[in-house]
């Protein structure tokens, strides 16, 4: 079997959570099978074993289950961003929209380097606004987005077009 098909078996639909209408992909049955979990950390870091990356920057808070491996895998740095309030140091924020509302992200002012090639990632790719954010994190540091890699991508909402050629995923509904 391939570990495309091992992922789709093994993430959990969890319909109208965290509210109606929201079809959750659970990650959680991947994180508790240690050897599939690390099989799928192997096939992220695959593609990017070549890219010119100096560091891994994560998305709160399951993407940093992924990036935590992916950073060890690819021996580079690991750089969190996270929800507003949540980083102990000098940070620069980021607002962006949600569908209803709006949330910031934050990230230290000394996490990267200008010129730094990162690679952004998160668990699930849906609308794009997450990691555009991130994105612009980023790039207010003067680094560079090398590319994005996902486990999951919910191609119908088109956050792949709007992220560009770097974003890949594993697995895509
Ligand atoms: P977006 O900014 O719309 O691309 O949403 C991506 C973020 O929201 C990621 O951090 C995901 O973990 C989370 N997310 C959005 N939709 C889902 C979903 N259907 N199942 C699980 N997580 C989701």
């Amino acid at each position: 079997m391939t570990i495309v098909l091992e992922l789709q078996r093994t993430i959990r639909d969890v319909p109208d959570f965290p509210k109606p209408g929201i079809m959750f992909k659970d990650i959680t049955p991947v994180l508790m099978n240690a050897d599939l979990f690390g099989r799928t950390l192997d096939a992220l870091a695959e593609p990017w074993k070549n890219e010119k990356v100096d560091a891994i920057v994560a998305i709160e808070s399951r993407g940093f289950l992924f990036g935590a491996g992916l950073a060890e895998r690819l021996s580079k740095s690991l750089v969190l961003v996270r929800k507003k309030g949540k980083l102990p140091y000098s940070t620069i924020s980021q607002s962006y929209a949600l569908e209803y509302g709006e949330a910031t992200l934050e990230l230290h002012t000394d996490a990267l380097q200008k010129g730094h090639r990162v690679l952004i990632v998160d668990d699930l790719l849906a609308t794009g606004g997450t990691a555009d954010a991130t994105a612009k994190l980023v790039g207010r540091q003067g680094a560079i987005v090398a590319g994005f890699q996902f486990v999951i991508e919910l191609g119908f909402l088109d956050g792949g077009k709007r992220l560009g050629p770097t974003s890949r995923a594993l697995v895509r509904y």
